[in-house]
């Protein structure tokens, strides 16, 4: 019975294990029957915008049977666009229907680019704030982020950052280089070589100096002129900035015998007058120079009346011209040319109260311009003396009725001609005859400085002749 029983036990046991054997053997088959698709990659994709999708790929099969094109997919991914996309994967077998799902997400992932102008190194001077030679920033989402870049000064550099929208950072960093290797620049004025004559005081015209890092540098000037004996004299300018970069610059003061013009003249004489452009500005300088001159004035008409007045208050000598400059009328006859002349010297008496018998030849007395009336000139030069005129040429030229262009021709011309014991200066008084306006004052101080006597013509005067041409 017990047998029985305990037989019985093991039977029921067997059975159970059996139903279990057969049960996973079933469930194995089924599980075998499922088709099997597989995804390749991630199930979740992040890409970058523009950043074009690209399908990973899948398989599928049945048992060993590859069905991979009976995978249908669904979705897309518009990777122009931020957002999440998602790809269905669908595969339909065997009365099996296995889905699959990856996720794609677009976003945007890149940095802004930062771009440096300018040095980078970039060196600038030990204490300098650093002035900014530009930076921008472009994001490929975003655009133009330059206006948004932060800025971190240190001593030895610059950090620039900029965030974008979806908080992607980029930065550039621009080194600083702190130094100081230029040495000042000194800039001697009135130039590196000044002559002076002896006995005159040298007075430094002094210096600009500038440092590229220093504001302030100072300049030790040092050597002496001996301007009471004749030679060759340094003068040296120093100057150190912090960093100790020096430059040293030197200056020559050449001192020259004073040239003897002791007794020697300068007759400054002004032709064709009075203007109501230059008249006023000549005297001017005269008077503040203290020189007296002489106008050989032309009639003008009766509105310009009060310059020959002043001519003649000031103390100069108010000579004759012509009264109208008409070559063709003057040189006509020698009665034709006294008439001329006795209509200006009228008109200068009614003006100053004095009878001028001092003129200047239209053209000079060498002139050619009278040649139509051939020894007109001849005659004239001597019938003026014999009729109780003094007539004056000239010996140095200011061409500013010529060849000279500005002021400093005049100058030159002026100055390069004397020497003579009297120089009869040239010069005119015509409208707008600035050139000889602006070098009047230099052409009166150099001639004082080379001791000359400015004095303004009288009937004692030695008369400077031409050569008669005619
Ligand atoms: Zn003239």
């Amino acid at each position: 019975m017990e047998y029985a029983i305990k037989l019985k036990k093991q039977f029921i046991h067997m059975a159970i294990l059996l139903g279990i054997l057969i049960l996973g053997l079933f469930a194995l088959i089924y599980v075998m029957l499922i088709p099997n698709l597989k995804l390749y990659g991630k199930s979740d994709i992040t890409i970058n915008l523009e950043e074009p999708y690209q399908e990973p790929g899948y398989k599928a099969n049945w048992l060993w049977k590859d069905i991979t094109d009976k995978v249908k997919t669904t979705g897309s991914v518009d990777s122009k666009k931020i957002g999440d996309y998602h790809i269905n994967y669908q595969l339909k077998y065997f009365g099996f229907t296995v889905n699959k799902k990856r996720n794609i997400s677009v976003e945007d992932l890149e940095n802004p680019v930062l771009t440096l102008q300018g040095n980078n190194p970039a060196t600038i001077c030990p204490n300098a704030k650093y002035e900014e030679e530009g930076v921008t920033a472009l994001d490929s989402v975003d655009g133009d982020l330059t206006e948004k870049i932060k800025k971190r000064e240190y001593s030895d550099k610059i950090i620039y950052s900029v965030v974008d929208k979806n908080g992607n950072r980029g930065t550039i960093t621009r080194d600083l280089i702190r130094e100081d290797k230029e040495a000042p620049t000194i800039t001697l004025n009135s130039g590196d070589t000044i002559a002076i004559y002896q006995g005159e005081t040298f007075v430094d015209p002094g210096y600009e100096v500038v440092d590229n890092c220093d504001k302030e540098v100072k300049v030790e000037v040092s050597g002496t002129v001996d301007a009471n004996n004749v030679g060759s004299y340094q003068i040296t300018y120093k100057s150190v900035d912090q960093k100790q970069n020096e430059s040293i610059i030197t200056r020559t003061v050449v001192v020259n015998p004073k040239p003897n013009n002791a007794g020697k003249m300068i007759y400054l004489t002004f032709d064709d007058g009075p203007s109501s452009s230059i008249t006023p500005g000549i005297l001017q300088i005269l008077k503040e120079e203290n020189v007296k001159a002489t106008f050989f004035v032309i009639n003008h008409g009766d509105n310009l009346n009060y310059l020959i007045k002043q001519e003649d208050m000031d103390g100069h000598t108010v000579a004759l011209h012509s009264a109208s400059h008409n070559y063709h009328s003057l040189y006509q006859s020698v009665d034709s040319f006294f008439y001329d002349f006795s209509l200006i010297q009228n008109k200068v008496y009614q003006i100053t109260g004095k009878k001028s018998t001092i003129i200047r030849f239209p053209g000079g007395s060498s002139n050619t311009v009278s040649k139509f009336n051939p020894g007109i000139m001849t005659v004239l030069t001597k019938e003026v003396t014999k009729r109780g005129f003094t007539y004056f040429d000239w010996n140095v030229s200011s061409e500013d009725a010529g060849g000279a262009r500005n002021a400093s021709d005049v100058y030159r011309n002026v100055m390069t001609n004397l020497g003579s014991k009297t120089n009869i200066v040239l010069m005119h008084d015509f409208e707008g005859n600035y050139k000889t306006l602006n070098a009047l004052r230099d052409i009166i101080r150099e001639g004082k400085r080379l001791g000359y006597t400015f004095a303004p013509i009288t009937t004692s005067t030695p008369p400077i002749h031409h050569h008669v041409n005619n």
